[in-house]
């Protein structure tokens, strides 16, 4: 059955429901459809943190930081591919990103480091436990509370426009019949492409044949449909792929299990990076590494400071010993040479200096019984090109000119993370633009 809204946006992910929460909030009817049965897209799936400097959780916890730091490592983190107004954007709103969640009833009371970050500002529940699931959870009911119909297993098939002009979309429902939403704004928040074999090979012949962190639903729809009614893509090459996956299965485990002080070693029990360096770094050196794959290694502190971990060895993700020596045996690792790396690495936590690789933060020496590895190799995780956005969240086509109506956020747009994107920015990135393009749908109409 057809439908009349005002806004209809596409996909029901942390970007998709913050632009809702906010279209609802300045005054207008919204749609979301959904294509999958479930909502929540890959932000369920985000277990590392929320990026903001300078925000009031950062203060109670004596942390000092600052937007231009969030800035400069952001840039830095893309290689300086980065759009500057769209980066300048993200980091200064990040911050009322944080307040307007907790707002909602979020819990962000935790505050750790992730790879790429001068600082800690990665927000997350207390006792850093996932924080994908708590936000979409927050967003799903704010947006129920509002009455903010979602229409879950109804896919966008089209947008549609008149005379440039943006006038709804074309969707199918569980039944596989089609109806039209008429609407003055139609935001796209599909997400990425990570999960499309063919468009990352596209893009990327060297990914050919790579596994995916992403949910079955991440297959740039978003893209192509708004290529169709004109509009411009940046950065498609650069897809990004995820230093710690779980070889055999996909399962992703979060980069704060480095950022509490886990270390990367290779089948010879020998670290071979700077386990802080940025994704594409971290991921190309375990390349390089026999077998192609590493062992993420920690303590029971480590374990201790971070509750996702407990789910991990649940999952029968983890070999775990009493001691090095047993650890190296069921690894079929040399043990002295293991002994003496966990040993040397302790010794550099102590210095306060990693004299081998220059890693910055060592939060805490390896020498808590039991002692864990979980197998890691990199896989397929967000795509940072995407629609061409402005400012505002409003699509650009090729002239550089908006295309009334037509609004983006999320992983579906490109420029803000440039050739890389830092762990934690990509949920800033939602809910800031989220928000932005929520809210100019709602005062554009
Ligand atoms: P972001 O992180 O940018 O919010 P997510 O991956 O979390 O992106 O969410 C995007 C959502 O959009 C997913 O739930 C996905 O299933 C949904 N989606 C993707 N393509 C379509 C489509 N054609 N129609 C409806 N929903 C879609």
């Amino acid at each position: 059955e057809n439908k009349i809204t005002d806004v209809v946006v596409i996909g029901s992910g942390g970007a998709g429901l913050a632009a809702a929460i906010e279209a609802k909030d300045a005054g207008k009817e919204v749609i979301v459809v959904e294509k999958m049965p479930i909502i929540g897209g890959n932000t369920l799936r985000a277990t590392g943190g929320l990026n903001a400097a300078d925000t009031s959780v950062q203060a109670a916890l004596g942390i000092e930081d600052s937007v231009e730091s969030h800035y400069a490592d952001t840039m830095k983190g893309g290689y300086e591919k980065n759009n500057p107004e769209l980066v300048e954007v993200l980091t200064e709103q990040a911050a009322d990103a944080i307040e307007w969640l907790i707002n909602l009833g979020a819990d962000l009371n935790d505050v750790g480091r992730m790879a790429g970050a001068s600082q800690d500002r990665s927000h997350r529940p207390t006792g850093g436990a996932a924080v994908g699931p708590h936000l979409v959870q927050v967003l799903k009911e704010s947006a129920e509370e509002r009455g903010i119909e979602i229409l879950t297993e109804t896919t966008a098939l089209e947008i549609l426009a008149e005379d440039g002009v943006i006038t709804g979309i074309i969707a199918k429902d569980k039944n596989n019949d089609e109806f039209t939403i008429e609407a003055k704004a139609v935001i796209v928040a599909t997400g990425g492409f990570g999960a499309n074999a063919t468009m990352v090979t596209e893009y990327d012949s060297a990914l050919d044949g790579f596994g995916t962190t992403n949910h079955s639903g991440a297959t740039g729809d978003g893209i192509t449909m708004s290529v169709a009614v004109g509009a411009d893509l940046v950065d498609m090459v650069e897809i990004q792929t995820h230093p710690t996956v779980v070889p055999s299965n996909g399962y992703m485990i979060t980069e704060a299990v480095r950022g509490n002080g886990a270390i990367l070693i290779n089948r010879d029990g020998q670290r071979f990076v700077n386990e802080l360096e940025t994704r594409d770094v971290v991921s190309e050196a375990t390349l390089e590494q026999t077998g192609q794959t590493a062992f993420l290694f920690f303590d029971e502190g480590i374990k201790e400071s971070l509750s996702a971990i407990e789910g991990y060895i649940r999952q029968g993700l983890t070999t775990e010993a009493d001691s090095i020596e047993e650890l190296a045996e069921a690894l079929d690792m040399d043990a002295a040479t293991l002994m003496a790396t966990i040993e040397g690495y302790n010794s550099f936590v102590e210095d306060g200096e990693d004299r081998d690789f220059g890693r910055g933060d060592m939060p805490r020496a390896l020498k808590t019984s039991k002692f864990y590895v979980i197998e890691v190799g990199p896989a397929v995780h967000h795509t940072m090109g995407g629609l061409k956005i402005d400012t505002r969240g409003q699509v650009l086509n090729s002239d550089g000119n908006v295309i009334t109506g037509l609004y983006a956020a999320g992983e579906v747009t490109g420029g803000i993370h440039g050739g890389n994107r830092l762990g934690g920015n990509a949920l800033t990135d939602l809910i800031v633009f989220g928000r932005l393009a929520g809210q100019s749908a709602g005062t554009d109409l």
